[in-house]
């Protein structure tokens, strides 16, 4: 028999009974069935433990890891999510109360965001979490409130660095940026400090996002921590906190590299020597949101129609772009490609061995006689060609009523979609396991 080829996407976070691929410990369906509706979100508790524990153990345990919860404000799973980090990082006044909700301590939340309304600097100020300062007109914004409120504000100013995350998926340094302050403004503003009614925490510099490239974010690292060296000098106070960003990425599209995070975690064990040193207060945060969470969710959605236009087959499902704007192709992605989409329902039982070595579940075989398989196009039901999940894919021919599930589906979904867009029903969110 000539070796079968993989028709799913592998999901080597999720296992399968008979035909049914399990998250959480439940059969898709049966999940389903708990929701009460398709289209759903469903996050992997064990998964996201695993996830933060894996990456502990490749980094200095010096090293403090904070949650970005945009990637995931799910109140549930930014509980979850506040047992597991050092903390947690919002970038709203609603994403502040749900990340103070999980019962966390206030220093423990940072506030960034480069428009941060004056009504949300004082919530901020108030509730006394740190707040990343991203221009001096929010510095005056703060001090007039920690005034008022009789405080002293918790700040740390997020610089602009001289220099970019390359092979970033989003950068977000470097150059003109509405983000943070400029490095070079930057030691008149620490200088500034000493006249306000702020404590210092110290600097926060992120530069981008989704890179699957150790040696540019090992790069990237090393920079921000040589700046906060030069900045230090200018600084009212030791810097207590340095937060040198996140941009851990993980793999979405066919043939993609993991992100190999070992070099990453032997790069860091200089650092936390090298600024040990130079730094002595300073503690290193990383802060990441899709790493931790993305690979922990599946989006489940059902099959409505099957319909075979001029020999093209379209599943048309009742979840799309309204739900899951990312996996659409349409959230940033210069070219659109398809994440990793499987029949949730008629899943093979078949493990076949990649080259490197590791189990992936092969899909169901045509091979083995088994369910037919077709090329499909996954779309979703609203009126427009954008609304695409899976552009011609290989999988077991569908019919209405089988289960499609988006993988790698974790982070960025449902808040970071139109749900509003022709008035479909929202999406449901699940955290199980
Ligand atoms: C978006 C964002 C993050 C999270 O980015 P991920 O790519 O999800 O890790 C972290 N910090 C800041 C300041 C952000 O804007």
């Amino acid at each position: 028999m000539s070796k079968p080829k993989p028709v799913h996407a592998p999901h080597p976070f999720f296992g399968h009974t008979g035909s049914e691929l399990v998250i959480g410990g439940i059969p898709v369906s049966r999940l389903a069935a708990q929701v009460g509706q398709t289209p759903f979100y469903a996050y992997d508790r064990n998964v996201l433990t695993a996830r933060v524990a894996e990456l502990r153990d490749a980094l200095p345990s010096e090293i403090h890891l904070h949650f970005a919860i945009k990637a995931n404000p799910m109140p549930a799973v930014v509980q979850h999510m506040a047992t597991l980090v050092d903390g947690l990082d919002v970038a709203s006044g609603k994403e502040m109360q749900v990340a103070l909700d999980t019962g966390i301590a206030p220093e423990l939340i940072s506030m960034a965001g480069p428009g941060k309304s004056p009504a949300e600097l004082r919530q901020a100020v108030a509730a006394g979490i740190t707040i990343n300062i991203e221009s001096e007109t929010e510095l005056d914004r703060v001090d007039a409130f920690a005034r008022e409120l009789g405080v002293e504000a918790n700040i740390a100013i997020r610089v602009n660095p001289d220099f970019e995350l390359k092979a970033s998926g989003m950068k977000m340094a470097g150059g003109p940026k509405q983000f943070g302050i400029d490095a070079e403004r930057v030691p008149d503003v620490l200088r500034s400090l000493s006249s306000k009614a702020v404590s210092f925490v110290g600097l926060h510099i992120f530069s981008g996002s989704q890179n699957l490239k150790a040696e540019a974010i090992i790069e990237t690292q090393c920079k921000a921590v040589e700046l906060a060296e030069r900045l230090a000098q200018d600084a009212p106070t030791p810097i207590r906190s340095l937060n040198i960003g996140g941009g851990f990425g993980i793999p979405y599209f066919p043939g993609e590299p993991r992100l190999d995070i070992a070099p990453i975690g032997t790069n860091l064990e200089q650092l936390v020597d090298r600024a040990g040193k130079s730094l002595p207060e300073a503690t290193l945060v990383l802060e990441l949101g899709r790493y931790f969470v993305g690979e922990a969710g599946v989006y489940v959605c059902e099959v409505i129609d099957r319909k075979i236009s001029r020999d093209h087959v379209y599943l048309i499902t009742n979840g799309g772009l309204h739900h899951h704007l990312a996996a659409s192709g349409n959230f940033g992605q210069v070219i659109r490609k398809n994440y990793p989409v499987l029949v949730a329902n008629k899943l093979d039982t078949n493990p076949t061995e990649t080259a490197s070595g590791s189990r992936i579940i092969s899909g169901m075989l045509a091979e083995l006689g088994a369910e037919p398989v077709e090329t499909a196009s996954v779309v979703g039901p609203l009126c427009t060609p954008l609304d695409l999940l899976g552009d011609k894919v290989e999988l077991p021919m569908a019919q209405p009523g089988d289960l499609i599930a988006v993988l790698q589906s974790g982070a960025y979904g449902p808040s970071a979609s139109p749900q509003n867009f022709l008035s479909h029903p929202h999406v449901k969110e699940i955290l199980v396991g």
